[in-house]
């Protein structure tokens, strides 16, 4: 993504930055004005998703109050459609701030939640092979998108 300035920002090969790109949504879940939901492509249980605000933004110290505020909205909707999809028995919910706390991406600050069942693996732990294998990410598109869409209408 180029900003306005055409130089390098950090953003131009963020992933959560081009998936803010409104043309780019085959993960997404849900668009509001400051943040978006989208599937996690390498999930740790079915339905792992991350909410991340479009800005590029390293710290919630960095967000503005309407960004915090829908960073908050969206992570009680994806509470909400998780537990309708999946009837999970648990769910992380987590930010991981920096790499030693287990940061994937640095310097886009985004909320995971993560489905979890009694006996499943622990998902701060597993690595490739182990984990739990994932239905396809279009059912679990399919199948949370509506609720989202349900939810906002609703003004959750
Ligand atoms: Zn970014």
């Amino acid at each position: 993504m180029t900003n306005a300035s055409g130089g390098a920002t950090g953003s131009d090969s963020c992933i959560f930055c081009a998936s803010a790109d409104p043309s780019r949504d085959d993960l997404v879940l849900v668009r509001a004005a400051a943040c978006y939901a989208i599937l996690n492509l390498y999930p740790y249980n079915n339905g792992h998703l991350m909410v991340v605000p479009n800005r590029h933004v390293a710290t919630l110290a960095a967000t503005t109050t309407a960004e915090l505020t829908e960073l908050m909205r969206l992570t009680r909707q994806a509470e909400i459609a998780l537990t309708e999809a999946y009837s999970p028995q648990g769910i992380n919910v987590g930010i991981n701030l920096g790499r030693p706390a287990g940061a994937g991406v640095l310097d886009h600050l985004h909320v995971h939640l993560v489905p979890r069942w009694n006996g499943d693996t622990n998902f701060m732990t597993v690595t490739g092979n182990v984990r739990v294998l994932p239905e396809d990410l279009k059912s679990t598109a399919a199948k949370l998108r509506p609720i989202f869409e349900r939810l906002g209408r609703e003004n959750h």
